[in-house]
């Protein structure tokens, strides 16, 4: 696995999503309550797929954080993990359709990153957490939220091509750590963010991930 190598290309591609997000702020001034009064977003994200080299960048937030907070956020994974298990399903056989469904609406479903009403790791937040809130292309559909951009400037806005960076994380992840899927947030978190470095490539070989 090129973890490092991964991480490098994938900072400049954040480094970009980034740059853009700040030119349509410039350009338009939306209203953004994301994360200081709304968190909406974060409320059925335990099972959000996320690709490797997201994972193993929120993996260095991750351990940046306070012990408390640390444990905090695992435990957080472990209860959406053992939830699913108790719906007679594995996190990492899961499909996206599934994944979106199985915790809608349960508590067990809440991000393990949120913390307090926050993200634990905002600065290491995968690439639709970075995009929810502007106006994204996600393959032929654009979206946006209605509480950020006023939805009749829509037809105005240049969209985020969020299909894009979604393609370049997976070809990162397929290419340089080897995997060749994406998984749920709270099973990425207790083995990727969370075993160590020379375990984590024969789990997901085991796996066929
Ligand atoms: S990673 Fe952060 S921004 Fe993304 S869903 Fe979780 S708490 Fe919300
Ligand atoms: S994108 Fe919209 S729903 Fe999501 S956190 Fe921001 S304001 Fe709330």
């Amino acid at each position: 696995m090129r973890v490092k190598e991964a991480l490098e290309r994938y900072r400049e591609m954040l480094a970009e999503i980034d740059r853009r997000c700040a030119e349509l702020r410039r350009r338009y001034n939306p209203r953004m309550p994301c994360g200081y009064e709304c968190n909406l977003c974060c409320l059925n994200t335990a099972t959000l797929f996320i690709s490797a080299v997201e994972a193993f960048h929120l993996r260095e937030g991750i351990e940046r954080l306070p012990r408390e907070v640390r444990n905090a956020v695992f435990e957080g994974a472990r209860r959406a993990s053992r939830r699913i298990l108790e719906l007679g399903k594995h996190p990492k056989d899961l499909t996206r359709e599934e994944a979106v469904e199985i915790l809608r609406g349960r508590g067990e479903g809440i991000c393990p990153l949120l913390i307090g009403g926050v993200c634990a790791c905002y600065d290491h937040r995968p690439i639709i957490c970075r995009l929810w809130g502007y106006p994204i292309d996600t393959g032929g559909r654009v979206v946006c939220c209605e509480k950020t951009f006023p939805p009749e400037k829509l037809d105005e806005l240049e969209p985020i091509p969020y299909h894009r960076y979604w393609e370049e994380a997976q070809r990162l992840s397929r290419e340089l750590l080897g995997f060749d899927r994406s998984y749920p947030m709270c099973y990425m978190i207790l083995t990727v963010c969370y075993l160590p470095l020379k375990a984590i490539k024969p789990l997901f070989d085991k796996t066929g991930g």
